[in-house]
């Protein structure tokens, strides 16, 4: 399904919670809603499901209007599949029972339909994993098996939009990444277009096609995942997503010159945005510095935080100018005197 929005806003009595959206979705894209909690997210997901009206503006699905101020096409004449956080499961229902839902057929319905009915359940089931588990029961359920029941049964009339709101935020860290590659391949096989709602920047950059960063109920900036993470438009951006350090310095025409660099170091900035050209910054990401032991050509820092993440360790750095975040593979322990070299401007 395509869907457009135009100059989409929702206010809640006095609350602005969306503001003048303009976003257009493609037929079978894979779109996540990004940004922090009380963005606006779960409200975009409602207005696109039909559970709320939007206050000005319009939306439309494969063109014709669904919803705009004074009427909303009601949630279930809009061919979408939800898939919530909580999951959401009916504690008397199966496996089988939960994916017939949607799909129930009257007894009446004659027989070659109903074969019909049992095909689909088996093939849904198959592509979430769970042709073995059938008849049981959601207290039988594991929380990743709970999560791929109620993908399921979001799946199985054939949804032309699939919308999930933080689907997997509360499953283990393991099982996010295997339901990650599920709802991918999921996407793959239906052609669904989805729109995924999370706060998690990693899940968004994963699996989306496109991402959108929201912030304060506004649409801070849309592209696909390389794009949002290497050339970020905002400084909400560069943070929320590649957790840059905005390093203050001078613009010099198209070349960046870093505060304290005396000269020696300048960067080709035509790959940042007006934004930071307008602000003096330049974006940089934690894994574009180098990390060394006290160096009198480097800027003297100190230790304050250090967290191992497995390739690499993430470090706290405090310097005269301020706290930087720095990935390194070298190891440094708390409090340890380091010497942060700024990248050259090829490494950037
Ligand atoms: P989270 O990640 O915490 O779920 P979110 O980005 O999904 O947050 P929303 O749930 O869309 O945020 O809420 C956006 C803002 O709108 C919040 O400030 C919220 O308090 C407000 N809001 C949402 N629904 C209502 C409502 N029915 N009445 C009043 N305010 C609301």
């Amino acid at each position: 399904m395509s869907i457009q929005l135009t100059e989409v806003s929702k206010t809640f009595g006095t609350f602005q919670a969306l503001k003048s959206l303009n976003l257009t979705i493609e037929k079978g894209e894979f779109i996540a809603i990004l940004g922090p909690s009380g963005c606006g997210k779960t409200t975009l997901l409602r207005l696109l499901a039909g559970f709320e009206q939007p206050t000005t503006g319009e939306i439309r699905m494969n063109r014709q209007v669904a919803a705009k101020p004074g009427f909303s096409l009601p949630p279930e004449k809009r061919h979408i599949g939800m898939v919530f956080q909580s999951f959401a499961l009916w504690p008397h229902m199966n496996v089988t029972e939960h994916v017939r839902f949607p799909i129930r057929h009257h007894q009446e319905t004659p027989a070659h339909i109903r074969d019909k009915e049992q095909e689909r359940i088996a093939s849904v089931l198959q592509m979430v994993g769970l042709s073995q588990h059938g008849t049981r029961m959601p207290h039988e359920l594991s929380g990743g098996q709970k999560q791929r029941v109620a993908i399921a049964r979001a799946i199985a009339s054939e949804p032309s939009l699939l919308l999930m709101d933080e689907p997997l935020s509360s499953l283990d860290a393991m099982l996010r990444m295997d339901m990650r590659r599920e709802i991918q391949s999921i996407h793959r096989q239906t052609g669904t277009s989805i729109v995924y709602v999370t706060h998690d920047q990693s899940e968004a950059l994963a699996m989306a096609d496109r991402i959108v960063v929201m912030k304060d109920g506004g649409i801070e900036q849309i592209g696909a995942p390389q794009d949002i993470y290497l050339r970020p438009q905002t400084e909400f951006v560069a943070k929320f997503v590649s957790k840059a350090n905005l390093i203050r310095g001078r613009w010099n025409h198209d070349r960046f010159v870093p505060a304290g660099a005396d000269g020696s170091v300048e960067w080709q900035g035509s790959r940042v945005a007006e934004y930071f050209k307008s602000c003096g910054l330049y974006p940089v990401r934690p894994d574009q510095f180098q990390l060394d032991s006290p160096d009198p050509s480097g800027i003297p820092g100190e230790v304050t935080n250090v967290q191992f993440q497995g390739k690499e360790f993430h470090y706290h750095i405090r310097t005269e100018d301020g706290q930087w975040e720095i990935s390194s593979p070298r190891q440094f322990h708390l409090r340890d005197k380091v010497s942060l070299q700024l990248p050259a401007s090829e490494q950037l």
